[in-house]
């Protein structure tokens, strides 16, 4: 399991030093305009920390997924503009097409002191999402092969040259404050929790989630499960599900996660009543008709797309009592207005608890900022892929290469 004893920036002395920093600056753009600045402003307490500390700071990162060759509307220049505006000063945009070239090195070279500097797109390179050798020397002879800081807590899950090769190449590595945040709060939440401790698990399949399921159920006290991937414990139980979202292959897995639950004393709380319609809405957020039906009878016609509305008091009773909660994936299809009240429920459940939640990125992360109750949760996560593996108990690669204390 994880060793959560890394070295943070606050073990670093960094005056007068080149420090190679990864950040995950990956923001959704449109027509080069950035529609949501929170990865830029979750990295500016790591960024501020080494200015003030008089280090020379270099900066990387992805953005989207231009395969391996430069791609200008996945050029980081819009980022470096809005980050120097955050900050306040000058962030000098190194555009190289191959990341490392003159124009990095040049600009590295005049820098002083608390100085800022942002390389282009790390993925404009091959070799980055290879872990490929070379690119990783590159880019740790930006800093001297001296200080690397990882504080993209949403590409550690990924072992490329700027998230884990270049820390072989440099003398010391460190995690940055964001990095901290996350493997505080979801590193706590899942080895070491407050109990009660429920989770509750959405979203489409049962397959995508085998390995969260079964390690969540190993830790916690509750384990509720909404979304279309409800559909196949239910069948699980023997109950027939007309048209909802069904994973036939894993009926069997589910049975056994349902004893699993029993030897273990954990309760798995599935919808007890679901809002169903006749077909999935086209387009997503089309005027449908719904009818709210118990769990054991859903029309063959039918097919379940929220939870409903017995099953909305009983997920948030269940939420009431805990201590600690983790919520990954909607319980419904939220984007529809008429389907979206079982996963508006869950985020007012989590609003209104004491408890320690924790919001495990992606989908739920959005419903949750979307809905105005971004402020109520304990923490919501950057890393949508990485809480989930995260989840899963995996070691993420991007935080297992950074030195222990
Ligand atoms: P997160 O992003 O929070 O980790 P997720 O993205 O992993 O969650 P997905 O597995 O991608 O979750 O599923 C999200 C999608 O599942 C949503 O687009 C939603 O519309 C859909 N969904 C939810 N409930 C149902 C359902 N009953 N039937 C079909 N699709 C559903």
């Amino acid at each position: 399991m994880t060793s959560y004893n890394k070295k943070t920036v606050d073990d670093l002395s960094v005056a007068g030093k080149k420090v190679l920093v990864r950040c995950d600056f990956n923001v959704p753009l449109k027509n080069g305009v950035i529609t949501d600045e929170n990865r830029i402003v979750a990295a500016l307490p790591t960024i501020k920390k080494l200015i003030g500390d008089g280090g020379r700071v270099i900066l990387c990162s992805h953005l989207g997924k231009p395969k391996g060759e430069p791609k200008p509307e996945l050029s980081l220049a819009p980022v470096a503009k809005r980050l120097s505006e955050l900050l306040g000063k000058e962030v000098v945009f190194a555009a190289d097409d191959c990341v490392t070239g003159e124009n990095a090195k040049a600009a590295v070279a005049a820098m002083k002191d608390g100085d800022v500097v942002l390389l282009q797109n790390t993925r404009y390179r091959k070799e980055e999402t290879k872990n490929g050798e070379e690119f990783s020397k590159e880019l740790a002879a930006l800093c001297d092969n001296g200080i690397f800081v990882n504080d993209a807590f949403g590409a550690a899950h990924r072992a490329h040259c700027s998230t884990v090769g270049v820390a072989s190449y440099v003398k010391e590595s460190a995690v940055g404050y964001l990095m901290g945040k996350e493997l505080k709060y979801l590193g706590n939440a899942v080895e070491n929790p407050v109990r009660p401790f429920v989770t509750i698990l959405g979203g489409a399949k049962v397959a995508d989630k085998l390995n969260v399921i079964e390690n969540l159920l190993n830790k916690a006290d509750t384990l509720i499960i909404g979304g279309g991937m409800a559909y196949t414990f239910l069948a699980a139980k023997g109950y027939a599900t007309g048209k909802s979202l069904l994973d036939a292959e894993k009926i069997d897995y589910c049975k056994q996660m349902l004893e699993k639950a029993e030897q273990k004393g954990v309760k798995i709380l599935l919808p007890v009543d679901c809002l169903v319609a006749d077909s999935f809405p086209d387009p997503i957020d089309a005027p449908i008709a719904v009818e709210n039906v118990d769990a054991d009878k859903i029309p063959a016609g039918k097919m379940g797309l929220d939870i409903g509305e017995k099953s909305r008091t009983l997920f948030a009773e269940a939420v009431k009592s805990a201590k600690t909660v983790v919520w990954n994936g909607p319980m419904g299809v939220f984007e529809n207005p008429a389907l979206a009240e079982g996963t508006i429920a869950v985020a007012k459940a989590l609003a209104e608890t004491d408890a320690v939640t924790i919001i495990g990125g992606g989908d739920s992360a959005a419903a949750v900022n979307t809905l105005g109750f971004g402020d109520k949760m304990t923490h919501i996560s950057t890393g949508g892929g990485a809480s989930l593996e995260f989840l899963e108990g995996k070691e993420l690669p991007g935080i297992a290469c950074v030195d222990d204390k």
